[in-house]
């Protein structure tokens, strides 16, 4: 099949290169012209296990392509799908100016139907926005063609979105359309063998289904940091706690890590648009507004521990602080809402230094900080330690699970650790003389 992918993002080139890599013809189409210079290059612009060697074989084989021509990428396919990104907007609802630029965009250009797939994550009744724009676009060119428009959210996680991509849980498509139907099955065919994944749905159920499975795993997270937070003030061990509630099959194992709280580009944008929307609606989302506020409030939890260790914030002034991951999750360099920026933002208010490592993020940490003067990016995890104060741990990558605690104790001025991961065992640290801080547990000294 030929398909066409508006934005080279982690989802749109991840879509793009898996289509690609069972034998269909794509094009990706990015407005951002330095990526696509990139990618025609042979260069991926993001972090993800994978990607790189699929990308590469793929773009060999001329079954994947790039463009920044919206002319040409409307060209190439019957099949447009939309994988552009929806960023929160100053009021916290999605901001859909991209995906509705791509709809006219289409309709400009498009000679024969088109099936349009909305990818990207969009609040309920954007499928019909998207209809409307194609139609009045349509419309102004005195055009009769025709089109359909389909919901299919995208759940790959990024780390590893690869292997998601390629081996879903479930596909869903939202659509009314029997033809649109027959595509979307004959699109993901080569990814439905081992059992049938296909979900169909209406369009707005399929809109929402993105939104509540997002809010459902936040909801999680907020929950076990509350019950942290709570076995803290009660004498109680979270990781005790975790177990014994993830050993009852009605809960299990997933998503009930204590940590410093959710980043990333999806649950804070995600969660926050679920209660825009349901505000539009006259509906006050109680519960999904308290997982947003738990997990703000959990993001400052290293920096308060960090405060209090030392005597308050103004006793921070010129200290330094090791700080190991910087990801909002292992596996990535994306460091959209990452709680390692809500730390580091307070240490550099208080007058702090942070020396970070991060196995794949430091760049984009430059990027983001490089103008910084208390910002500085090492190259390993130990020398991120030299003369430091204290470090503190952001992301639970795995080179940070055994670590040389001797080596550590050599490099930092003293054996201080503030764990936003929980990654070892208090005993041990304690046997060994550190000072050590984590969540949902009594720090031990
Ligand atoms: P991203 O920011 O990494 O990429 C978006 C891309 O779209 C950018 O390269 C941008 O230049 C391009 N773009 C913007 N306007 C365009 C236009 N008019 N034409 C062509 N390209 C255009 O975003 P992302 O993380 O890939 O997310 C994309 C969507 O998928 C979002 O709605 C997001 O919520 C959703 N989603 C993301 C994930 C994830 O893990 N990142 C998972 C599931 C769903």
């Amino acid at each position: 099949m030929r398909v066409t992918v508006f934005g080279t993002g982690y989802v749109g080139l991840v879509t793009g290169a898996c289509l690609a890599d069972v034998g269909h013809h794509v094009l990706c189409m990015d407005i951002d012209e330095e990526k696509i210079a990139r990618l025609k290059a042979g260069e991926i612009p993001i972090h993800e296990p994978g990607l790189d060697e699929i990308v590469r074989r793929t773009a060999g084989s001329g079954h994947l392509a790039f463009t920044t021509s919206h002319a040409d990428a409307v060209a190439h396919a019957d099949l447009q799908i939309v994988a552009v990104g929806t960023p929160p907007d100053e009021s916290g609802a999605a901001d859909l100016q991209y995906v509705l630029a791509v709809a006219g965009a289409i309709a400009t250009h498009m000679q024969s139907p088109k099936i349009v797939v909305v990818k990207s994550t969009v609040p309920v009744g954007t499928c019909d926005k998207v209809a409307e724009r194609l139609a009045s676009v349509l419309a102004t060119r005195g055009s009769p063609l025709g089109f359909d428009v389909v919901s299919n959210p995208e759940f790959l996680k990024e780390g590893a979105a690869v292997a998601d991509f390629q081996r879903p849980d479930r596909i869903i498509v939202g659509t009314g359309s029997p033809h649109a139907r027959t595509v979307m099955a004959e699109l993901y065919e080569p990814f439905n063998r081992n059992h049938d994944r296909m979900l169909y749905m209406a369009t707005r159920s399929s809109e929402l289904t993105k939104y509540a499975a997002n809010a459902m795993l936040a909801t999680r997270i907020s929950f076990i940091n509350e019950i942290a937070n709570l076995a803290e003030r009660l004498g109680a061990d979270i990781e005790q706690v975790r177990r014994g509630i993830g050993s009852d099959p009605r809960i299990g194992y997933h998503f009930i890590y204590p940590g410093v709280g959710y980043g990333g580009s999806c649950f804070p944008k995600d969660v926050q648009a679920l209660t825009r929307t349901a505000r539009e609606v006259g509906y006050r989302a109680g519960l999904i507004e308290a997982v947003e506020a738990v997990n703000n409030s959990q993001k400052t939890r290293l920096f308060d521990n960090i405060a209090a260790h030392f005597g308050g914030a103004d006793a921070l002034r010129g200290k330094t602080i090791a700080l190991w991951g910087l990801a909002f999750k292992p596996n990535t360099d994306d460091m959209r809402e990452a709680p390692s920026r809500v730390l580091m933002e307070a240490l550099w208010k208080a007058g702090a230094k942070v020396r970070a490592f991060d196995p794949v993020a430091g760049g984009e940490t430059l990027r983001l900080y490089g103008e910084e003067p208390g910002f500085e990016l090492m190259q390993d995890k130990y020398s991120a330690l030299d003369n430091a104060d204290a470090l503190a741990i952001c992301t639970e990558w795995q080179q940070f699970r055994a670590p040389d605690f001797d080596e550590m104790a050599l490099r930092l001025t003293q054996r201080v650790i503030f764990d936003g991961r929980n990654l070892y065992s208090p005993e041990r640290l304690r046997d060994d003389g550190w000072t050590y801080y984590s969540i949902g547990r009594a720090p031990v000294r």
